[in-house]
């Protein structure tokens, strides 16, 4: 079983929308991330089970 899932997100900052890449062994988290086109951080909150992402929300860090 992969738990890494590739999903795209939309930055809350810019609107774009990019490719990035979720752990879900651990269940929900929240982290960090760059935007792949404006560079701006943002926090990434994701709401997962092993293997299965259940939503994804981004906001300006
Ligand atoms: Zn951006």
């Amino acid at each position: 079983m992969d738990w890494l899932v590739e999903i795209e997100v939309e930055c809350a900052s810019c609107g774009e929308a990019f490719p990035v890449t979720v752990d879900t062994s651990q269940g929900d988290y929240t982290t960090m991330d760059d935007c792949a086109v404006c560079c701006r951080p943002m926090q990434v909150d994701v709401r997962c089970v092993p293997g299965r992402i259940l939503s994804v929300e981004t906001s300006a860090a």
